[in-house]
Parts: structure tokens; C-alpha cells; sequence
């Protein structure tokens, strides 16, 4: 028998190599042993489960669980690499991730071992001292995923617990593997529904014998929810809806009840209704009770939603359930009839604070909508809630009711409005770190705005239709270019900012501004450091004290993922993934003042880098990417031609493509594509010749007519682009929107 489970992880691991190779999933797992494979290595680490990962703190090399402890303060106790030495830290090794898709995964390090993801949920174990890939699974998940997914094919790590590895795919499947030799063990459908567009990106969370998962899809058109299951079986254990459903239907469980009689008028089932809970679950043993951090509400726009009014329980709240049998314990509602995409699906960190005198257990959470929130988890009392990056939805949160208080000058409904935090948030999945001993919180920040108008069609007709396979906002999204352009010089610049921001205070102790908004997560140390990727390609370690850059590292590729730091036979290490791309696609190139991401300039890589004191292995040295755009035949479609193109395009391309036809760097550029590619234009897009890479056929929404008309519009910014390069032309029209 023994035999015959080497035999098979042996199979596995070949299987694995096999496909590490390849960039793009494949659609045929079928792959054959070879000999060769009898050489590889399994992994072997000790078992975890509750009891370690509650005193994660007495093994402070270890990374146990996706935020370290449950507590996910993502702050480690270890000190080697300090403020004194820091200056001595080098690349000790650097794995190429073979893709240039993005990366944000939150590595997962267990007696030596490292486990994580990459794009399209694909698992690896690593040995985290010499790099080495100890065993590869590859989850299958089918092309057509890459279109399925708002915001990139991303995934943010596993759960590793009771000898299993955990991982959701992009394509809904919660599967377990054995940790040793990556061989699945049982996988679990948990899509309630496949002819609507949910994904999977989050990191499963594992406690009391069950596997959390959530899933994302809002800005599509789903009702969100999140399962326990059962960690050894699979089995389902409970369910917890965040939305209600079919008002026809009866209730799936009391808590819905509740929920409906704040949904008024408006049919928000057949759109969806929103309120995904695809990042933050976090278990919390002091309470026995699990943390949902929900999501948006789908359509974004609440008078389409419910235009009867109403708070819309449970969008954009943190709900609090019974671990073990999945009722809510008491919820608070971050943004009550959220019209604005803000999220509370952000990092949820649990801390002990003295708070007014008295010493508190709290939750912290810094969401998309712009306050911080400090709250009392025994009873969902807020305590806090100062604003940490520049708000102008609403004025501030009233602590006696518990409200913010909205902005009326801001309401989008008549008139376009610019609106901070935008869609983006003022603080997103990026994980911050929370420092008990300095009482403070270090935060990746954001100022950065959206137009916000009502869709022209709802305008035009009050009415509003669900939009079968393509995204469903609310919110004028065909014509966002010209809305934009028209509004340019009342735009408030796009900032990035890493804050120590006293969450009990509002006050920040120390402010960076990062040259760019869209940034990676951070790590703070007891040796006094807080680390942070940025878009610009470099990882820094700055004073945890006062914020002075101490050490940094160009990695030439832009970072988004979270640092962490493990200790192996007496060496403190650092790792981060680095890679571009997930919700910022549509950005694409940025405007001045905001500076070029390192993933435009040099191209986008998916490379893991682990560091150490004395460490001297070295990166390549990158060439900047050639920019040119290639000379394009005459145009002779007419400007109304153009003008359809440029609809269509914003309503379902520029989400990955990027505004204008101008890519971010990690998704093709679609200005520079080949003639070759020009010439296939039409597969492309209506036959999925380019599936396998994400590029899936959009013959359920584009016909031939409209497929033409896109590629009239590629073709004319692509053209005008290149005389403005050129010097032919003094600046791009960019809008033929009349
Ligand atoms: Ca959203």
C-alpha cells in the first residue's frame, strides 16, 4: 500500500512538473509517468491544528495561517533582521513563477516548508531554504475562468492544516490536498448557481475541523454566501447567505428574515444582490465565532437595487457567526445602502486594546469606504471609526447611531460626480499589520477617485435589465471614457500612501506617499521594521518608528502581495511574490502625475524572492519593454462606427484591456497586437481561439457587427497613439463619444 502512495505521488509530482512548465492551464490532465519522478521529494511538517495555530506566538519561525495567527495581525516577533541590520539584507534566493499573470498570495511556511498560489489557484511547496519545488498541483481550472472573474485571474493562498492543504480554484471547487505530496484528496462544488459568473480568489480559512470559503462575483450579478465544510470529508456544515433571495422562496435560514425587510421594491435576486465575501474570514477562538467580511451590493447603484430605500443588510458588513452551527451572533454595517462598490470584505485583524479605560477585545478593519473601524467583538459595538485616507462620500460616522452621515452635495443620481474613495477603496485586499505594542496600524492607503453617474440606458429609460454575462454596475460604464475626460480638470489625483495611523486616535504618526496608488501589503516586525512592495518594483523596509526607508530592493517587477517572514536553523527570512494585475487592470496606463508601474516599463513577471542577512544571489538586469506601436492600415470606418466600438469596448473589454485601449502591463496591450492577430481578430473574440489563456469567446454578448465596430476603435487609438508618438499629432482624441 505504501508503495502504491509513492507510486501515485510520484505520478502526481511528474504530473506537476509537466504542467509547471507550461504558462497557461491546460485542458488535458492526462499525463504519463516517467522514471525521472522517483526522485521527488515529498514534503514532511508536523501536524497543525487549532492548538498550533492559537500559539502560533511560541513558534515565531513558522507562518501558520494566511495572517499568522488567527489574530492575522500579520506582525512577526522576530527580530534578527532589525533596524541595525537591515542594511546587510540580500536576495538569498529568487523561483521564477513561469507566468505574467498577477500574484497575492500570502505564502504559508510550516517547519520549513512553504506552501502557496499563483495565478489560476495553481499550489506549490517549496523548500523555503533552498527554493526547490517539493511537490505542484494544478487545479485545471478552464480558460473561460479568466472572463468569468472581475478583477484577474488571481488567487490568495491555501490553508495548510490536519496534514491537508487547502485550496479554492477560480472556477468555485474547494479541493483538499494531502500536505506531503500535493495528491488531492476529496474537491467540493461550491457554486450554488454555474450559469451566473462567481469565482473563487480568497484563501480558505480552517478552524474547529471546518473549511470556510466565500466566493466573489458582485460586480457580475450574485448573491453572496460563504460554507463550512467539513475538513477530513468535505462534507457541508452549515451555510450563511449575506443577501436575501427570491422573495417567492422561503427563507434559508432566520437571519434572512431580517435581512429582507431591509430591501425595498426593486427585483435585486434576478440581478443578484451582492454582498460576496471573496477576501476576509477570520476565525476568532476568544468568542468561537467566525468574522465575515461582505461584500458590495450588486447592482453597485441602490436605486436600481431597492428603490424603496433600506439599509440592505448584510452588503458592506462585518457579520458575526457561530463557528459551529453558522447563526449570526450581531453584524455592523460598514456603508448601509452601499451605492458606491465599498466593500467590507478587507482584512479583519482581532486585537486586545484598552479603549476608553477599559480593556476590550476589538476587530479592526480599514474597508474600502474610507473609516476605520475599531469594534467590540464581544457585542458588534462600534468604538471607532475615523476616516484614514481622504473621504468625501460622507462627512464621518456618528458613534451613537453608528451611521455615517452621507454627503449630500455628492449624490450621483441627477449629476456625475467625483467621488473618493472610488471603486478601488481607500484601502483594498492588501493586507495592513497591526502593531499591539505601538498601538498603531500600518496601513497600504489610497486616494483614489471615481466619476460616479447613473448608466445612460437607466437614464434614458428608468428601467434596467440585466446584462447576461457581462458586469452589472449601475453605473455609466460604456461611456466612462468620455465621462472622465469631460471631467479631468475636477479630478482629484490618484495618491498611494503607506500611514502609521493610530486607529483609536485617527491620527497618523507617519505618512509615505508612494508615487503610485495601487500597492502591495505590508509586514511589520519587532525588529522594528514595516516592509512593503510597491507598484514601482521595490520592496522597502522602513522604520517602524518614524517611516524613513532603511533598506530597498528593485525587483523590477510591480508588487502587490503581502511580505511574510520565517525563521529556519537560526535564519530569519523574508519572502514576497511579485507580479501586477487584479482589480486595477481597467486603470491601465496611468496619467501624470501618477508614475509608471514597473510591470509597464519592464514587463510583468510573477517571481518569488526570499531574502536574509549576508544573502548575495542576484536578479537579472531587465530590459525596458519595447513600447512602440506598430504602423496600422488606413482606417475607414466612419467616426459613429467608432464611437459603437468605443461602447462596446468599455462595457467588455477596458475591464482587463485597461480605459482607452491602454493595458497596465499585465494584459495585452491591445494597440500592439500583430497583424496576425488582427487578422484572427474575430476567432479571438467570438470563437475563443485564445480561451486557454483567459481570452474566452464572447459570442453570448458581441455578434460579428459588434466584434468590427471594437476592433474599429482599437484600431483608430492605436493609430492616433502613434502619431502622437510620432509627433505627427499634438495630443490623442481618445473619446468619439459625441
Ligand atoms: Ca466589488
Amino acid at each position: 500500500m505504501r508503495t502504491l502512495i509513492a507510486g501515485v505521488a510520484i505520478v502526481v509530482a511528474i504530473i506537476a512538473l509537466v504542467l509547471f512548465v507550461q504558462n497557461e492551464p491546460t485542458s488535458d490532465p492526462t499525463v504519463t509517468s516517467t522514471p525521472e519522478a522517483l526522485a521527488a521529494p515529498t514534503a514532511t511538517i508536523g501536524l497543525i491544528d487549532d492548538a498550533r495555530i492559537n500559539n502560533a506566538d511560541s513558534e515565531p519561525g513558522n507562518w501558520l495561517a494566511y495572517g499568522r495567527t488567527y489574530e492575522e495581525q500579520r506582525f512577526s516577533p522576530l527580530t534578527q533582521i532589525n533596524r541595525e541590520t537591515v542594511g546587510e539584507l540580500g536576495l538569498a534566493w529568487a523561483r521564477d513563477m513561469n507566468t505574467n499573470r498577477v500574484q497575492e498570495a500570502t505564502p504559508i511556511i510550516v517547519d520549513g516548508v512553504m506552501f502557496l498560489t499563483s495565478s489560476w489557484s495553481r499550489v506549490f511547496a517549496i523548500d523555503a531554504v533552498s527554493g526547490e519545488q517539493l511537490w505542484f498541483y494544478d487545479p485545471q481550472v478552464p480558460g473561460e475562468w479568466g472572463r468569468r472573474a472581475c478583477c484577474d485571474v488571481v488567487n490568495r493562498g491555501v490553508a495548510v492544516y490536519q496534514g491537508r492543504v487547502y485550496v479554492a480554484s477560480l472556477d468555485g471547487r474547494l479541493i483538499a490536498l494531502d500536505a506531503a505530496t500535493g495528491i488531492k484528496v476529496w474537491e467540493v462544488d461550491t457554486i450554488i448557481d454555474r450559469e451566473r459568473f462567481y469565482s473563487i480568489t480568497g484563501a480558505p480559512r480552517a478552524a474547529k475541523g471546518k473549511i470556510f470559503i466565500g466566493n466573489g462575483g458582485a460586480e457580475f450579478g450574485v448573491r453572496g454566501y460563504v460554507t463550512a465544510y467539513d475538513a477530513e470529508t468535505g462534507e457541508q456544515v452549515w451555510r450563511f447567505y449575506t443577501v436575501p433571495g427570491d422573495p417567492s422562496l422561503p427563507f434559508e435560514h432566520p437571519e434572512m428574515e431580517t435581512a429582507a425587510d431591509t430591501w425595498k421594491g426593486g427585483e435585486w435576486w434576478k440581478i443578484g444582490g451582492g454582498g460576496t465575501v471573496w477576501n476576509s474570514i477570520v476565525y476568532d477562538p476568544d468568542f468561537d465565532q467566525v468574522y465575515l467580511g461582505v461584500g458590495n451590493g450588486s447592482p453597485w447603484t441602490r436605486v436600481i437595487r431597492s428603490p424603496g430605500g433600506g439599509d440592505n443588510l448584510f452588503l458592506a458588513s462585518i457579520v458575526a457567526l457561530d463557528a459551529d452551527t453558522g447563526r449570526m451572533n450581531w453584524y455592523y454595517q460598514t456603508t448601509p445602502g452601499d451605492n458606491w462598490d465599498y466593500t467590507a470584505v478587507q482584512d479583519i485583524a482581532l486585537a486586545d486594546m484598552t479603549v476608553d479605560g477599559v480593556e476590550r477585545k476589538v476587530l479592526l478593519q480599514a474597508p474600502k469606504n474610507g473609516f476605520f473601524y475599531v469594534i467590540d467583538r464581544a457585542d458588534g459595538k462600534l468604538l471607532r471609526a475615523h476616516p484614514f485616507a481622504t473621504v468625501t462620500w460622507a462627512t464621518h460616522v456618528d458613534l451613537e447611531t453608528g451611521r455615517p452621515v452621507e454627503n449630500p452635495d455628492l449624490d450621483y443620481l441627477e449629476k456625475e460626480q467625483w467621488i473618493l474613495p472610488g471603486p478601488l477603496g481607500a484601502h483594498n485586499w492588501q493586507a495592513m499589520s497591526v502593531d499591539t505594542e505601538a498601538g498603531l496600524v500600518y496601513l497600504p492607503a489610497q486616494d483614489n477617485p471615481l466619476i460616479y453617474g447613473m448608466s445612460e440606458e437607466w437614464k434614458a429609460s428608468g428601467v434596467y435589465k440585466r446584462n447576461e454575462g457581462g458586469w452589472n454596475l449601475g453605473i455609466e460604464i460604456a461611456g466612462i471614457a468620455q465621462l472622465l475626460l469631460n471631467n479631468l480638470e475636477d479630478q482629484p489625483t490618484p495618491k498611494g500612501y503607506l500611514k502609521a495611523f493610530d486607529p483609536l486616535t485617527g491620527v497618523d504618526k507617519w505618512v509615505v506617499e508612494i508615487p503610485h496608488y495601487w500597492n502591495g501589503g505590508v509586514l511589520g516586525t519587532a525588529g522594528g521594521l514595516v516592509f512593503q512592495g510597491d507598484a514601482l518594483g521595490y520592496l522597502t523596509a522602513y522604520n517602524k518608528d518614524n517611516g524613513e526607508a532603511l533598506w530597498q530592493f528593485n525587483t523590477y517587477t510591480s508588487i502587490l502581495a503581502p511580505p511574510v517572514s520565517f525563521m529556519i536553523d537560526g535564519v530569519q527570512y523574508v519572502s514576497i511574490l511579485t507580479g501586477n494585475g487584479g482589480g486595477d487592470l481597467f486603470s491601465g496606463e496611468p496619467l501624470p502625475p501618477v508614475a509608471e508601474p514597473a510591470s509597464l516599463t519592464y514587463g510583468n513577471y510573477g517571481k518569488l524572492l526570499t531574502f536574509k542577512l549576508g544573502g548575495n544571489a542576484t536578479l537579472e538586469s531587465p530590459t525596458a519593454v519595447d513600447r512602440s506601436i506598430p504602423e496600422q492600415p488606413p482606417l475607414t470606418a466612419s467616426i459613429e462606427d467608432i464611437a459603437r466600438g468605443e461602447r462596446l469596448y468599455g462595457n467588455y473589454c477596458g475591464f482587463c484591456h485597461g480605459l482607452v485601449v491602454r493595458s497596465g502591463g499585465s494584459i495585452s496591450d491591445l494597440r500592439r497586437i500583430s497583424e496576425a492577430s488582427h487578422d484572427a481578430f474575430n476567432k479571438i473574440v467570438l470563437e475563443g481561439m485564445m480561451a486557454s489563456a483567459g481570452m474566452a469567446s464572447f459570442a453570448d454578448v458581441l455578434t460579428e457587427e459588434d466584434t468590427a465596430r471594437i476592433h474599429d476603435y482599437v484600431r483608430a487609438r492605436a493609430i492616433e497613439d502613434r502619431e502622437v508618438a510620432l509627433g505627427n499629432q499634438e495630443a490623442p482624441r481618445l473619446t468619439w463619444l459625441q
